[in-house]
């Protein structure tokens, strides 16, 4: 078998212990005489299989009681609509510009109600966060929109705004379960699946019981809903089954690797690794400003578009995959996420250091 350390930004890397479970499950599930892939979902099996996991999910990361936990499909980006759309009472939403994926967010918001752009790095290729400790927070703002981690420009948060007593949701799609996290500082917080938590199609949204209503705006499909899923548990239609259940494994996979402060711990080792030999190369330099610097996306370049392309080419062939960076940084970026091991960035140093004793002037 030959696995090469993948650094996609997602779809992304998988811890091999989960895969190697799921497939040994694939034919038949414990005993069930088929896969988890094929059975029903109001089945006792997969019962326990979700609710398995969302105990999991609750225990990693302390999900206060008076907080849901819903798994949900339709990507982050359909949460960019289902925001505005369940939260907006008065129909003004506050949002902090610091990349691609919060500028969509703000814009789907537009289609709904009033969106106000409160702060944005964008004058700086959304290389930093903006100060947010005293923003102009509308009076009427139904919540203050936050993307925690930049996964494309690889920035993160390190205090959260300041947003004078709104609701703070968040998009934590490609941090989530990274670090240990305070949910009772959100009023929702959403994640695709696919980026540090497990395969494409589920999007998990955590979100604080008294902003489940039905006061949602006209027209909302009751799909769009969270009280459609939160009243039926996850299961007002046929959930996406088997991603839940990866998922879950990897859940039970970072609780039995010391939870999440552990595996801030361990990041951190990995991304300073990373981030100590760009800031010591003389070819190789990290795009964003440190302080704001992500423990799971790195981007990087050499300023040299060719000799960009020509690392990309060579570390492919040496087993480093999916290292070109986003078309909008250019260069490189290495998504670094928990199932990266260290031995994987250890590897990609060591090439950085071939590359650039072969490539230096
Ligand atoms: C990837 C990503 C998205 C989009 O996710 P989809 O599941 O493809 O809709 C949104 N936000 C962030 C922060 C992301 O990294």
């Amino acid at each position: 078998m030959s696995r090469v350390y993948n650094f996609s930004a997602g779809p992304a890397v998988l811890p091999e212990e989960v895969l190697k479970e799921a497939a040994d499950e694939m034919m038949d599930y414990r005993g069930c005489g088929m896969s988890v892939m094929e059975m029903s979902h109001r089945s006792k099996m997969f019962e326990t299989i979700i609710n398995e996991a969302e105990a999991d999910l609750r225990d990693l990361m302390g999900i206060p009681d008076n907080y849901r936990v819903l798994f949900l499909q339709g990507g982050a980006s359909q949460q960019f609509a289902m925001v505005p759309m369940n939260l907006m009472k008065n129909r003004v939403g506050d949002y902090i510009i610091t990349g691609q994926w919060a500028k969509k967010a703000y814009q789907e918001a537009q289609l709904y109600g009033k969106a106000n752009a409160v702060a944005s790095s964008a004058d700086k290729t959304f290389s930093y966060i903006p100060d947010v400790s005293d923003l102009p927070i509308s009076e009427d703002a139904d919540y203050v929109y936050i993307c925690e981690n930049n996964t494309i420009y690889g920035t993160k948060y390190k205090t959260l705004p300041n947003t004078k007593g709104k609701t703070l949701v968040a998009d934590i799609s490609s941090c989530f379960l990274s670090e240990p996290v305070d949910v009772e500082k959100y009023g929702l917080l959403f994640g695709g699946a696919q980026k540090n938590v497990g395969p494409a199609g589920v999007v998990i949204a955590i979100i604080r019981e008294d902003l489940i209503t039905e006061d949602v705006l006209p027209g909302t499909p009751t799909m769009l809903r969270y009280k459609t899923h939160a009243d039926a548990a996850s299961l007002y239609n046929t959930p996406p089954a088997y991603g839940i259940y990866i998922c879950g494994k990897v859940f039970k996979w970072l609780k039995n690797r010391g939870g999440l402060a552990a595996m801030k711990e361990y990041n951190e080792k990995k991304a300073n690794l990373l981030y100590d030999f760009l800031d010591n190369s003389k070819m190789f330099k990290g795009t964003v400003e440190k302080k704001d610097r992500s423990l799971m996306n790195v981007p990087f370049v050499t300023g040299d578009a060719d000799l960009d392309a020509l690392f990309v080419k060579e570390a492919k062939a040496a087993g480093l995959e999916n290292l070109k960076g986003h078309r909008s940084v250019g260069g490189m970026r290495a998504s670094i996420y928990n199932a990266m091991p260290m031995e994987g960035v250890e590897t990609l140093v060591a090439f950085m250091k071939d590359f650039e004793a072969r490539n230096g002037k």
